[in-house]
């Protein structure tokens, strides 16, 4: 088990792409670290340079306190587990797991039988005792990721590193895999690096999460904290099914936020005094982040107040079972979402005129001149 640090790590490939820049990151000994983004904002990059199979063009990487910039990846002590499982397909599973010691036996000190020994705890472990003798193609996809893992496991290594380990696997098989690696993570307590591009996954599985975009952190936090205190309007957007709603407005008397959708009425929010004094006299427009479960069909408590509703338009309606999304829109805009209680939507149909309560004390203010920034956190947090 090991610490991981990048400091000031970029990635300039030679052709001039700019992958990954100025990253720096304090990664803990046992700490599981799920890196989300959409495509192409450099997680697999990050994870490459960490393996030593990608050099890194500036900055630092440390492992365990030792800068290992220029140490082959087989020495830096870490195992890999990849999105296409990467197994050998002519070796059966017991082989594909045992292969990489066998090839450093002698390097690794390791006797044949203890080598037995790690392929056959760390089969039972992932429940392969009874297909230690099939070869890959004779496996299920969760099965062949498992043993993809298996042969991470056996090296005992400082730390793993996870790419995009269940897009190959159906939904449902990926929430149970999901799951296991979660329990296996708990139980082996090493040091692990997760790329995912799916913020579901991320948030069920990070110690802490690194949303990026473009090359750059935008933030690193624990899951919920990122849910709950986004930095900015990228992260609020990204992290969130369906995702934050975001209503641009003007701010009038100090406290009153106006929003005025093209061809229809304005519409008028008293802000809660945390929200206001965050804004301050700005002039400018700033844009109000309303989770979708921080809107409610039903005036309940938490959404009581005055001048805290929008009228809106319903649009689409999709059941999930206790809960329910309505979509709506509001002037011309339709790409706006509720979540409540399936007992709150019954009386609900499309294209119907629709009151929607805030609750305003859950929302926050986003400045767009400012890079999306979320004016509404605390100083420190911004
Ligand atoms: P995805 O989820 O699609 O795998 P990612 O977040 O992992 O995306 P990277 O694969 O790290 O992103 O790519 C980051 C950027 O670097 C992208 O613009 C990509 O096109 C570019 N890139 C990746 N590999 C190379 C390469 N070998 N040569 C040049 N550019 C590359």
């Amino acid at each position: 088990m090991a610490t991981v640090v990048l400091h000031n790590v970029s990635k300039v490939y030679p052709d001039g792409v700019h992958a990954v820049r100025n990253i720096s990151l304090d990664i803990q000994d046992r700490e599981f670290i799920v890196l989300v983004g959409p495509s192409g904002c450099g997680k697999t990059t990050t994870l490459r340079m960490v393996a030593g199979l990608e050099e890194i063009s500036s900055g630092t990487l440390a492992i365990d306190g030792r800068v290992v910039n220029a140490v082959a990846p087989k020495d830096r002590d870490i195992a890999m587990v990849f999105q296409n499982y990467a197994l050998y397909p002519h070796m059966s599973v017991y082989k594909n797991m045992a292969f990489s010691l066998q090839m450093r036996r002698r390097e690794l000190k390791l006797s044949r039988r203890q080598i037995d020994q790690r392929v056959r705890e760390a089969a039972a472990i992932l429940g392969l005792t009874d297909y230690l003798d099939r070869r890959p193609k004779a496996l299920s996809g969760g099965q062949r990721q498992r043993v993809a893992v298996g042969r991470a496991i056996v090296r005992n290594p400082k730390a793993f590193l996870f790419d995009e380990p269940l897009s190959n696997l159906d939904a449902k098989l990926r929430v149970e895999t999901r799951a296991e690696i979660k329990r296996l993570h708990l139980r082996l307590n090493t040091t692990t690096i997760y790329v995912t591009h799916d913020q579901e996954e991320a948030m069920t599985l990070g110690d802490r999460i690194v949303v990026m975009k473009d090359g750059v952190i935008q933030q690193c936090a624990p899951p919920l904290e990122v849910y709950e205190r986004p930095v900015n309007m990228f992260v609020a957007g990204f992290v969130g099914t369906p995702p934050m709603n975001f209503f641009t407005g003007c701010l009038k008397n100090g406290a009153d936020f106006i929003i005025s959708p093209p061809n229809s009425p304005c519409q008028q929010l008293r802000l809660p005094p945390r929200l206001a004094a965050c804004a301050g006299d700005a002039q400018r427009p700033l844009v109000l982040g309303v989770r979708p479960e921080a809107l409610s069909p039903e005036n309940t408590g938490r959404f009581s107040g005055e001048l805290n509703s929008l009228q809106v338009r319903t649009g689409v309606i999709e059941p999930l079972g206790d809960k329910v999304d309505v979509h709506f829109a509001l002037g011309g805009q339709d790409r706006f979402a509720c979540r409540t209680d399936s007992a709150h939507a019954g009386q609900i149909k499309p294209t119907d005129p629709l009151t929607l309560h805030i609750s305003l004390d859950h929302c926050h203010l986003f400045d767009p001149d400012d890079g999306g920034r979320n004016i509404s956190l605390p100083q420190r947090m911004q």
